[in-house]
């Protein structure tokens, strides 16, 4: 099903016009109202009017995290404080966090966003929606309420933590659905089983999870622990929060983008130069619509790829592959580049590991090294043949890991529930060479 069949299905020629006009809008706007563009449009030598075709955006110049911070909290705004009736911020995960603002029209689209999202993870207004995503500044929890409420489902605004509670509920309330991140839900998985509930009998059908990288592996994890469908959401406060992009059960693979009020491109990290589609790279993102805070080109630093086939579902809009990281979460080990997602899906894929993992990277004399430390599932330790299991499995994982991604790791098993569980969003990786 499609929330809005007449713009998610636009054949593409009526999506480009589309596209072309709100653009055009858009550029005018900010040069006019955000004194920020305007100076970096007049140092890059171009004007609104240049906008004639919609490939003329890559003229343009980016806009990048550092200028959020440098003109905090609201130096981004294009309308007056009046007409903002919201603030949200990112949460900082990697530096001082970004503020932004929303207009009632830009919330109205936010809510119509996340309502399509829903309904391409195959929700209708019966389903009652367990959001666990963190209410307050953080866009998630407030992000999917609202689509909640516009698409007319009952939800539960549970936030994150307080597990024991939410295992609760998830029992007295019967919800259908849930959001968290994954990780969250993982969480809640093993509380449940602690708790003596058979979480696979509960009325959960679908998962609707992101705010944070997270494997294929880990997918088959989360749904086998709940028995349901795990479907992966993406978005940014920056762009507008949950619901920028969605994966659709029919497809269940890669996710939506809402072409009509995002424009994406992926360039290369380095040299900023535009990628054709397919090819991995940071994703680049233009609001076409957004009232309070637009953004030209805005530098993710998410690592991705679109995926210009077309989906079985019907939607026109081009679809974005998982994201591996942050280009900033990349961790150089002696030269090789990895991202702690795909060190995940190698680790997932032995059998006995469980999905709780610690990256610990450090430095000695002048080469990087990084030890994984992971859970071994219990049965393992049940083993008469205890220390040859675990000794085989540790040279399994760091076999695996070199021969997969080209790393030599260190590799300490440890115990079931030793290593530190989220609520919100992982942080999966000790670097020690910061410190
Ligand atoms: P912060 O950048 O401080 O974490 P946000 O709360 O706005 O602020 O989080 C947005 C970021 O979360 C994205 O830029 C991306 O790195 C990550 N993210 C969101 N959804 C996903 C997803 N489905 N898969 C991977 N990463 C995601
Ligand atoms: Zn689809």
């Amino acid at each position: 099903m499609i929330y809005n069949e007449e713009y998610e299905t636009l054949p593409r020629e009526v999506l480009e016009v589309l596209q072309l006009k709100r653009l055009k809008q858009a550029v005018q706007r900010v040069y006019h109202t955000v004194g920020f563009y305007r100076h970096s449009f007049d140092q890059a030598g171009v004007q609104p009017d240049d906008i004639k075709t919609l490939d003329d955006l890559k003229r343009f110049p980016f806009t990048t995290k550092q200028d959020l911070r440098d003109n905090y909290p609201f130096g981004m705004f294009a309308v007056p404080m009046s007409s903002v009736v919201s603030l949200h911020a990112s949460s900082g995960t990697t530096g001082r966090s970004t503020v932004v603002g929303y207009t009632k029209r830009d919330i109205d689209t936010w809510s119509e966003l996340m309502a399509r999202s829903f309904v391409a993870a195959g929700l209708t207004k019966n389903d009652i929606i367990h959001n666990a995503y963190g209410y307050g500044l953080f866009t998630g929890g407030l992000g999917a309420h609202y689509g909640a409420v516009r698409l007319g489902a009952s939800v539960i605004p549970m936030s994150g933590g307080n597990t024991k509670r939410q295992i609760m509920i998830l029992q007295d309330f019967g919800p259908t659905a849930i959001c968290c991140t994954p990780s969250y839900a993982l969480n809640l998985a093993e509380q449940g089983k602690a708790m003596g509930v058979d979480m696979r009998s509960l009325k959960l059908r679908v998962g609707v999870f992101g705010a944070e990288p997270w494997s294929e592996k880990m997918r088959q994890e989360i749904e086998n622990a709940f028995g349901i469908t795990a479907l992966n959401i993406f978005g940014l406060s920056e762009i507008m929060g949950p619901g920028v992009a969605m994966e659709c059960i029919e497809g269940r693979h890669g996710m939506h983008v809402f072409e009509d009020h995002f424009l994406v491109e992926t360039i290369n990290p380095d040299t900023g130069e535009i990628l054709p589609p397919g090819e991995v790279g940071e994703l680049v993102f233009t609001t076409i619509t957004k009232e309070a805070f637009p953004l030209i080109r805005y530098r993710t630093r998410d690592i991705s790829r679109l995926i210009p086939e077309p989906c079985r579902c019907g939607r026109t809009f081009l679809r974005m592959d998982r994201v591996t990281g942050r280009s900033d979460d990349m961790l150089i080990i002696r030269g090789v580049n990895v991202f702690p997602s795909q060190i995940e899906a190698v680790l997932l894929a032995i059998p006995g590991v469980e999905p709780h993992y610690q990256l610990i990277v450090d430095r000695t004399g002048n080469l990087d090294t990084i030890e994984i430390q992971v859970e071994v599932g219990e049965q393992i330790f049940a083993n008469a043949d205890e220390v040859k299991v675990l000794q085989n499995m540790e040279r399994q994982i760091v076999k695996d890991i070199k021969d997969y991604l080209g790393v030599s790791a260190k590799v300490k098993l440890v115990e079931p529930m030793t290593l530190q569980r989220f609520e919100g969003k992982a942080s999966r990786v000790l670097d020690k060479r910061r410190i």
